[in-house]
Formats: C-alpha cells, structure tokens, sequence
C-alpha cells in the first residue's frame, strides 16, 4: 500500500522532554512522540491538551515547529513555540519534563516547499515563526539548491523567538522590530523587498494584520506567497466551523475551514477584506 495513503493514528500519547520560558512569555515545549515527529510535514499543526484531566476542556491548536532527530538519526521529538496569552497556553507553559500529554496530529494541509531549486523566503511575524525550522530542515534534506533565508519581526527585542534554531539549520535570519531594539526598525514589509531575488517563492505566518499587508505589498508582483492562518479552533479536523476563513469565490466568498482546507492557503486566495481580526 502506497504510504502516504496508509490510515495513521491520530491520537498520540506525548512525553514532556523539556519546557522552557525563551523569550517574553513564550515557551519552547518539547514533546518525546516518535509517530507524530515522522509524519509530520512543515505548516502542519497539533490540536493538545492543555493540562492532564481537561481544564480547559478543549485542546489548543499549535504548528510543529520543529521534529528533533533521536538517537537513530529517525525524528522521536516535537517543539512546539507557544506564546502565552490565556487560561491553555498558561497550563501548557507549566508542563513538566516527565509529564504525558494527549495530542492529535499531524493536522491541515502542509505548506508546498515548491521546487527545491528556486529560493525561498520565510516570513514570520512574532509567534509566527513558531513553523519555520521544520521548514529550514525539510528544505535541508530536499538538497535545496535555491537559497534559503527567513525575514523576522517582532514587536521589540524582548519578543524575539526560533531565531538561533534557524541560524542551527544553517537558514540566514533578517530581523527587524517595531521599536528598532534588535535587528532593523520596522515590520516585515518595511524590509522584504531586498529579499525577494529573481524566482523566490514566500512562505508566511504570523497574525492577520501582518497577512493583510503582505498582499496588499505583493499584489501583482508575481511572487507566490503561501500563508499559514491562525484562526481559534475547537476540533482541528472539520467538525466544529469554528476556524472559517473566507475565500474568493468569483465575485463573492465561501468559509473554508482552515483546520482542514488550511491553515496554509495561497494569499491571493483570501478575502482580506473580510477577515476578522483578533489580535
Ligand atoms: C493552526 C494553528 C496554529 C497555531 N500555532 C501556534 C503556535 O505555533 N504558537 C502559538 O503560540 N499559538 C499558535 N496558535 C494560536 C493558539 O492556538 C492560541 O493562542 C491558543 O489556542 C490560545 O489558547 P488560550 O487558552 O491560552 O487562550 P484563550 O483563553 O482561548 O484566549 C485568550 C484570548 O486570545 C484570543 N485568541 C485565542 N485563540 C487565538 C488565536 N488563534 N489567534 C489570536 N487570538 C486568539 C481569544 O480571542 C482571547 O481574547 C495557532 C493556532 C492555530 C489555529
């Protein structure tokens, strides 16, 4: 049987390896969960439990940020960046190396790397970088020709997260911050242009507004951009339409559920207009 359509698990039971507080209110949570750091694909998200025993009830959507080679060389370990901002992401900044965790996975549709040749620009925006070194690493192992680079911004300095993961993976980081505290002043459209050589593809995520301004900086530029969404959801497989995001359809729109359709969607693919915007 082909592989890839081979049914898989979706429920994993996970080991805390190592949770740690690496930049304002955000964690790096490491989870021992061999299956999942296999099959995993970047833009590819987990829905996790926050705390053992339910409360809050629902699980809490999270990108893999990273699958960590064990002892074999086979990927055995998930990172997930998660910034703390309500009652799940506080349970989650207080798990435990040792504890077990209950995650369902690997979820959404990942991002297409394209062709391993061209170059390829990763653009995250504060917490949004949080998918990007599985991305630097899956690129690494296509023997990617093409150069690879990330472009970075965060609110301030004391915000700045995942840059050194990707300097590890051998991905340049160009970073800029709202105030100027660290790497360039301004936001990721003040400093893509640079970046954007002959043939790159762009690959983002990070909060709406920022999506918001990527397409309209874009716009007839002829540079494909893939965006990963960050809408709340409840299930993570379909169920639940709480993660809807409009998409064109001709003249109107249809709600796509992200969970499944997404979260990675063409940029030009969105409606901007419409989107709801809670950050
Ligand atoms: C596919 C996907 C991937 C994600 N990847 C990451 C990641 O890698 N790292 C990370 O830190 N977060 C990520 N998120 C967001 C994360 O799921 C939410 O921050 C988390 O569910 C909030 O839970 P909470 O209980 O702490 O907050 P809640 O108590 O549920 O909410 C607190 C406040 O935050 C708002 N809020 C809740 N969810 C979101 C959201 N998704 N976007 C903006 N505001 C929100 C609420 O409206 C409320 O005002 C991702 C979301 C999705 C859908």
């Amino acid at each position: 049987m082909d592989t890839a359509l081979a049914p898989r698990r979706l429920e994993h039971r996970a080991r805390v390896t190592a949770c740690d507080e690496v930049a304002r209110r955000t964690f790096r949570l490491e989870l021992h969960c061999p299956e999942l750091a296999a099959a995993v694909r970047p833009g590819q998200f987990v829905m996790i439990e926050p705390r053992a025993g339910g409360d809050p009830f629902l699980r809490r959507a999270f990108s893999v940020g990273d699958a960590l080679p064990g002892p074999s060389g086979a990927p055995d370990r998930i990172v997930l960046w998660i910034a703390v901002i309500g009652k799940g992401t506080r349970a989650l900044a207080e798990r435990r190396p040792g504890e077990t965790a209950s995650l369902l996975g690997p979820l959404g549709r990942p991002y297409d790397l394209g062709d391993p040749a061209k170059p390829l620009l990763l653009v995250g925006g504060g917490i949004g970088t949080a998918p990007f070194p599985l991305a630097a690493r899956a690129r690494r192992a296509a023997g990617a020709a093409g150069g690879l680079r990330a472009l970075f911004g965060f609110r301030d300095a004391g915000a700045a997260c995942v840059v050194r993961e990707m300097e590890d993976l051998g991905c340049p980081v160009t970073l800029c911050t709202e105030d100027g505290s660290a790497g360039a002043k301004g936001r990721v459209t003040d400093h893509i242009d640079p970046l954007l050589a002959p043939g790159t593809s762009v690959l983002a995520c990070g909060p709406n507004p920022m999506f918001q301004a990527l397409d309209r900086h874009l716009a007839g530029r002829g540079v494909p951009c893939q965006v990963s969404t960050e809408e709340p959801m409840a299930c993570g497989y379909g169920l639940c339409f709480g993660c809807v995001v409009p998409v064109k359809q001709g003249d109107s729109v249809r709600w796509a559920k992200s969970c499944i359709e997404g979260p990675t969607f063409p940029i030009e693919a969105i409606a901007w207009d419409r989107v709801r915007s809670i950050h």
